[in-house]
């Protein structure tokens, strides 16, 4: 019979050049356009109708991979992608996600993989402590922030006692459930809210301030209209770091009312949660220990390749009275307190705590506050330099890593440096718009970037 891989002969050499072409494409990463310039279809049009019938070698597969997609890549990993949120894909994380393929452990259950579940539990715990989070947060890893909220929200709904895990949502005699939100939450809340039978009406939008925070005095008026109205309010989700202008909600002000009314808080800090590893920038979420749940993306800022997303609740009981529910195959009768299939919708679970803990034992967290410190202070500088030309404004306060600006000529002028900067192919940004004015939006994140990378910026305007 033969085996898929009769020796490991091959690999090894593949996986050698690989590894190279790895520190190469880093070495020489600059001089790629961060954004590809490829039209739609062309990538697809290059490959044959059907996969191979005899194999190939690695070289030849290499050779494509290099020939055919290197030219449909955006650059993620480039020190001038600034769009969206950058990112970065450490060379620990790389060895992590290496080593984790290799395994190929499925950490469903405990004894599935003890070190998974074990290494999870504990780098969890030395990230929740190198975050300053309350000590009594529970963890648990999950692909995105936007899973992870869904989880989060499924458990406020759960908490509020109505045994919607029972009898569901229809059929019965129950008053609309409300989820607080403000115009600048990242839309996977409302996804969430969607998908779990709320009700995109139910969904209450409360506008921000003129510092782009989640309007406290809005906030209670909604709640108590709502309340007067039968309507029962589930949770409240405010934000350290929105994604447009990384704008931070109230989150003790949010908190207390979230517990004076005994409404579910969640505090998504998907972007900015990374930056809190440096102790001077926890007042930014000063108030955290009120939340009830709170998500953070390491893949984001904290030099883990995507994905690991992490949602911390202290109330783990009710996140597994949520989703707990175990088939005969998969009943056990060691004494393992974690099995994490039990804390959300998947069974199957990645060794994403390889990464997680490599990337924090490698550089240590005093390396890695000093990089997101450089970031904060690129940004700083940006927004510094913007403010002193009479032809650019910025459209919202610098904040945490994120510029945002426009042309005080109005929107086209701005849409058109846009289009310039980006197709320039040296670096990358993306836009938004705030009270309907176009803003280019910059955000500094990867690992490898330097204040020259920023300053190109400057050279565009
Ligand atoms: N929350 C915030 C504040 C975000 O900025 C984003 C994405 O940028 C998300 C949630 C969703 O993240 P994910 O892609 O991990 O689902």
């Amino acid at each position: 019979m033969p085996k898929l891989d009769p020796t490991t002969d091959e690999f090894r050499a593949a996986a050698h050049k690989a590894v190279d072409w790895i520190a190469d494409y880093f070495d020489n990463i600059d001089a790629q356009p961060v954004l590809s310039r490829v039209q739609p279809g062309d990538i697809e049009k290059q490959f044959a109708a059907a996969p191979s019938e005899s194999g190939k070698p690695y070289d030849a597969l290499l050779r494509e991979f290099e020939q055919k997609l290197l030219p449909g890549v955006t650059h993620w990993n480039h020190p001038s992608f600034f769009a969206y949120f950058s990112i970065t894909a450490s060379q620990a994380g790389i060895l992590g996600e290496l080593l984790m393929a290799a395994l190929n452990n499925n950490g469903m259950l405990w004894k599935t993989s003890p070190s998974l579940t074990e290494l999870e539990t504990l780098s969890l715990r030395w990230l929740r402590d190198a975050l300053g989070l309350p000590g009594d947060l529970f963890g648990v890893i999950n692909d995105t922030a936007s899973i992870n909220v869904f989880l989060a929200l499924a458990a406020a709904r759960e908490s509020l006692g109505l045994n919607i895990r029972g009898e569901g949502m229809t059929g019965r005699d129950l008053p609309p459930l409300r989820v607080y939100l403000s115009e600048l939450t990242h839309s996977s809340a409302e996804k969430a809210a969607l998908a779990l039978g709320v009700g995109q009406s139910n969904v209450v939008k409360i506008p921000v301030d003129d510092a782009l925070r989640m309007r406290v005095d809005a906030l209670e008026d909604a709640i108590a209209r709502d309340r007067a109205a039968g309507m029962l309010p589930c949770v409240i989700v405010a934000t350290v770091g929105t994604t447009s202008f990384a704008s931070v909600d109230p989150i003790r002000a949010i908190g207390e009312i979230a517990q004076r009314e005994k409404i579910w808080y969640h505090v998504d800090a998907s972007y900015a949660g990374s930056a809190m590893i440096c102790p001077e920038l926890r007042k930014h979420w000063d108030g955290i220990e009120l939340a009830d749940s709170l998500t953070t993306n390491p893949h984001k800022w904290l030099f883990i390749p995507i994905d690991c997303g992490v949602l911390y609740t202290r109330r783990p009981d009710v996140l597994r009275q949520t989703f707990s529910l175990i088939p005969e195959y998969l009943k056990t009768t060691d004494t393992a307190e974690i099995n994490y299939m039990d804390y959300g919708l998947q069974l199957g679970r990645r060794f994403r705590a390889l990464k997680l803990w490599l990337v924090m034992e490698h550089y240590g967290l005093e390396r890695m506050r000093s990089v997101i410190r450089d970031h904060v202070s690129f940004a700083e500088r940006l927004a510094f330099e913007i403010e002193k030309r009479d032809d650019v404004e910025l459209l919202a306060p610098q904040s945490f890593s994120v510029v945002v600006f426009r042309k005080k000529a109005g929107d086209d002028a701005t849409m058109e440096l846009l289009e310039r900067m980006n197709a320039s192919g040296k670096l990358f940004v993306s836009h938004t718009k705030l009270r309907d004015r176009y803003g280019i939006r910059v955000a500094i994140g990867n690992g490898a970037t330097e204040w020259r990378h920023v300053e190109e910026i400057l050279s565009f305007l």
